[in-house]
């Protein structure tokens, strides 16, 4: 895996942890909201009970105190009564006992719960924008109604259902022309949004927590995993280049002898199986011993590989090889007939000529020239093959003979010169 690769997944797990991170947030929050809205129906429900059982008895007397005087929107008689042992009580109808529960509720808790309707008899329990928003849809049929809001100031959890006329409520309100299942107004309940911060704050913390715990141990997975694979490679590389040196010739680069003999073996086999002709080209430098002489070494390891390289451009196909075979030979070892191994001996001999490197020492030419000699057959064994090379040197050996920078055929050594040039012509 390459450092770009690394950056790329580490960048993915990053991203992969920020939106699980946010999508948690989300989900955190819309839980919050659910449970607020939770506590706002429990509440609704329990102020809905206790309105029954105070409707269920037309009001229930409590004392006339400072804190419950009586409620002048109620025009009942006997509203105000006073006891055998003289204490003054007062009515309290439902509508007023909801009043005094929630003042009760809203300085112990902060929850705020508000019975209301869009005709209201008195101006506190008038709805306001949310409630009037929210009685306008119970009156197309919806069943409640809730949302995180604004409420003198503050965010709030709120719920509101409506509450329908029963036949106790008729008791106090029969003159404003309300019937049993009519819808009579609304309860909101509001939960201080303040009241739920803690627990989501707390919940997020320990999602930022194990958020970043994630993230990290995934990019230390991940670095481990880089730097092992990196180390692997570097290894693999190490025996790589190693395995190349033992079957590279140092000074040409070309394959050398010993690689040579594992691509014969390998190819033998292949072309036994498949019953195809293998061609040898032995190729030499002509007179190198004398360009030696007569420019040093030096110049002769730079001329070899200025040769091997001109020689390897031929030879791209996975089943050719050209190698080093040893001082300044080189061998072509080549899956085809004859035909075309001599087309190519021709091709490498006139390639090197065309590179006119000096040769002031040969005696057939101003520059550096090579011969070959080529053979061909299918072989069925090693002793073929070997009889295949043999012939190749042969032919090698006549190209000398004939005058060097040449291209000799091993079949065409015993025929008569005339078949050669019709040969040739042919
Ligand atoms: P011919 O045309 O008949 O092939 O003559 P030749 O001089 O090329 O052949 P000979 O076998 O007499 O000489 C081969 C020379 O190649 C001898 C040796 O100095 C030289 N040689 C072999 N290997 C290397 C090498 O790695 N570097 C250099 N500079 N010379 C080498
Ligand atoms: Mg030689
Ligand atoms: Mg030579």
């Amino acid at each position: 895996m390459k450092a770009r690769f690394f950056a790329f997944y580490a960048i993915l797990w990053l991203l992969l942890v920020t939106f699980a991170f946010y999508w948690q947030i989300r989900e955190t929050k819309h839980h919050a909201e659910t449970i607020a809205t939770r506590q706002a129906e429990m509440f609704f429900d329990y102020i809905v009970l206790i309105k029954r059982w105070n409707a269920s008895h037309g009001g229930v007397y409590a004392p006339i105190t400072p804190d419950n005087q009586p409620n002048p929107y109620l025009d009942v008689p006997n509203r105000d009564v006073i006891t055998t042992d003289g204490v003054p009580l007062t009515l309290i109808d439902p509508a007023y006992m909801t009043r005094q529960l929630a003042a009760l509720q809203h300085d112990s808790t902060g929850i705020d719960f508000h019975i209301t309707s869009l005709k209201t008899m008195r101006s506190e329990n008038a709805a306001d924008e949310w409630e009037t928003q929210a009685l306008r849809r119970f009156e197309q049929g919806e069943k409640s109604f809730s949302g995180l809001t604004q409420l003198r100031g503050a965010p709030y959890y709120r719920y509101m259902a409506p509450f329908l006329v029963e036949e106790s409520c008729l008791l106090c309100h029969k003159a404003q022309g309300f019937k049993v299942g009519d819808m009579r107004g609304g309860i909101s309940v509001g939960i201080p949004a303040a009241s739920i911060d803690p627990f989501i704050e707390n919940r997020l913390q320990k999602l930022r927590i194990s958020h970043a715990g994630t993230a990290a141990v995934g990019l230390l997975v991940l670095a481990l995993f880089y730097w092992m694979q990196h180390r692997m490679s570097r290894r693999l590389d190490k025996a790589k280049s190693h395995l190349q040196l033992a079957y590279l010739d140092a000074l040409t680069l070309l394959p050398n002898r010993r690689y040579y003999d594992v691509f014969v073996r390998r190819e033998l086999k292949r072309a036994r199986r498949h019953g195809y002709c293998l061609s040898i080209i032995m190729i030499d430098i002509d007179y190198f011993k004398a360009y030696n002489d007569n420019l040093g070494h030096v110049a002769g390891d730079d001329c070899l590989r200025r040769v091997a390289r001109t020689l390897k451009r031929y030879f791209r196909r996975s089943g050719d090889l050209i190698a080093r075979y040893g001082g300044e030979e080189f061998c072509v070892v080549a899956a085809c007939e004859e035909t075309q191994a001599r087309q190519l001996a021709e091709i490498m001999r006139a390639a090197i000529e065309m590179m006119q490197l000096e040769h002031p020492a040969s005696a057939i030419s101003k520059y550096v020239t090579i011969s070959l000699g080529v053979a061909a057959g299918i072989p069925g064994n090693q002793g073929e093959f070997n009889d295949i090379l043999e012939h190749a040197d042969q032919a090698l050996y006549a190209a000398k003979q004939d005058g060097r920078n040449r291209v000799e055929v091993y079949s065409r050594l015993t025929l008569s010169p005339a078949s050669v040039l019709a040969d040739d012509k042919a």
